[in-house]
């Protein structure tokens, strides 16, 4: 079955249906400036806000890109992304002047043009909570945020990247952060933080191919968004396995074939899986350097009508078999020196979603499981996180009714569209890469700041 088509987007893209759109009223979602090789990071200069060190310091390694970078907005100039460095905000009214400063430039803000505050978390990962003043000053970013995000218009996006403790703004970690949330590859990333905490300082040689040479599992990669990391990986420079039950085996091969990587015929649930993907994955690159935990399913039910086997079914494959690999794949030698895990959860694991117990039940603890597991990672120069797909144009939103399917594209906030495919793989492959270093245990939503999705 083909993915369901968003064709009132298609529709739109035909200037008479875009124009007639605009008259009646209704909503024109934008075309969402995606990743595309070769393309510039941003569609036009940098404006670096800020009058405290840290903004210095990064508009100077901005400028290190190649980017044409400014510290002050020129009156009538298109401005392809806005980084706001609030890392000193030390009382609530600290806020005012960046908070005004933002705004009188965001008309400039060009289509597809991005904004990334750069700022401290109230309370670090580990340690103590900073003073309420500047608690309140720093948690302050977090809904000024996630608020002008919601009033940016054609596809331009915010989100931000927060400094742990020791942090500084020009860590590796945050540059990593900063260069994906400024390109195409976040285009359905949208209202979100990243906490960059103390990293190894590797660097990935070449930001375009961050995963060269590194050995990928992907499972459940026989279609859908599970295809798109195979495929996005792929790109970047990996050598991918793609993984999906016997009974896709076709469909598996073809997506190995089309993007040439080598596929295992597994079901994740069967207890030797963890063993079987490192045997094949070391039998031809002698380890295994990222997983990807992507195979997933939905057996929804109302709780009062769930029946234990819808219930297990969706506990085994989402969450169990994944613990079950974890452990086997951390007992093995055959895992590189710096492993990076990525599971994929869903926003029905953080907002709950009618009709989801199980699925959610599920999701919520794969959040749980990368929390956890984070420091065991750490611990060998790597890292776990989870990405959770809000609406995604898959075969799994294909399902639902189609009133709901059509309701939920355009409520999603600013960007009035679902995601696709790959806009989760790009979150994917960027938390896979060294990119993200010091990026562990975390949960990053790719909704296009909507809860609403599978
Ligand atoms: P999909 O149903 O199109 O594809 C899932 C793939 O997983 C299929 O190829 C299937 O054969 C495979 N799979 C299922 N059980 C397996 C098993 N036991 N062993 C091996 N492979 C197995 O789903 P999708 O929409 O591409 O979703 C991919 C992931 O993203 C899932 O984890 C899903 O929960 C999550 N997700 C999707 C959405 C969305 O909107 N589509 C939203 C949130 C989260």
């Amino acid at each position: 079955m083909a993915a369901a088509q968003d064709s009132y987007l298609k529709l739109l893209s035909n200037p008479l249906a875009r124009e007639l759109a605009g008259r009646l009223k209704l909503p024109r979602p934008a075309v969402l400036r995606r990743y595309r090789p070769g393309d510039p990071l941003l569609p036009g200069p940098v404006l670096v806000l800020g009058a405290g060190d840290s903004a210095g310091t990064l508009a100077s390694a901005l400028l290190d890109w190649g980017l044409d970078v400014r510290r002050h907005a020129t009156p009538g100039e298109r401005i392809g992304g806005i980084v706001a460095v609030l890392d000193d905000v030390a009382e609530p009214g600290d806020l005012a002047a960046p908070a005004l400063a933002l705004g009188a430039c965001l008309r400039q803000l060009a289509p597809g043009g991005r904004i990334v505050t750069v700022s401290r978390p109230a309370a670090a990962s580990a340690g103590a909570a900073a003073a309420p003043a500047a608690a309140a000053a720093r948690q302050g970013v977090d809904g000024l945020l996630r608020s002008v995000a919601r009033e940016l218009r054609a596809g331009a996006t915010g989100n931000g990247i927060l400094l742990d403790d020791g942090v500084d703004a020009t860590a590796p970690g945050v540059l990593g952060a900063l260069r994906f949330l400024l390109s195409g590859r976040s285009a359905y990333v949208d209202g979100q933080f990243l906490l960059v905490g103390p990293g190894t300082g590797t660097v990935p040689a070449d930001p375009d191919r961050p995963v060269a040479g590194r050995a990928a599992v992907v499972t459940g990669a026989a279609r859908g968004i599970g295809a798109a990391i195979a495929e996005v990986l792929r790109r970047d420079g990996a050598l991918v396995t793609v993984v999906d039950v016997p009974a896709a085996g076709e469909q598996l091969a073809a997506v190995a074939n089309r993007i040439g990587a080598t596929a295992l015929q597994l079901d994740i649930t069967r207890p030797e899986a963890g063993a079987r993907i490192l045997e094949h994955a070391a039998g031809r690159h002698g380890r295994l350097d990222i997983v990807v935990h992507n195979a997933g399913i939905t057996r929804d039910k109302l709780l009062a009508n769930m029946d234990a086997d819808r219930w297990n079914a969706v506990l085994e494959v989402n969450l169990a078999a994944q613990l079950r690999m974890n452990e086997a794949f951390l007992a093995s030698d055959l895992l590189g020196p710096a492993p990076r895990i990525v599971c994929l959860a869903s926003t029905s694991g953080i907002a709950g979603n009618r009709g989801q117990t199980n699925y959610a039940a599920s999701k919520a603890g794969v959040i749980g499981m990368v929390r956890a597991s984070a420091p065991v990672l750490a611990g060998r120069g790597g890292a776990i996180n989870a990405v959770a797909p809000g609406f995604i144009e898959t075969d799994m939103t294909a399902r639902m009714p189609p009133a709901a399917r059509e309701a939920a594209r355009r409520l999603l906030p600013s960007l009035q569209q679902g995601g696709l495919p790959v806009d989760v793989a790009e979150a994917v492959a960027f938390l896979a890469s060294d990119a993200a270093d010091g990026i562990n245990g975390q949960t990053l939503r790719v909704c296009g700041q909507s809860l609403v999705g599978a």
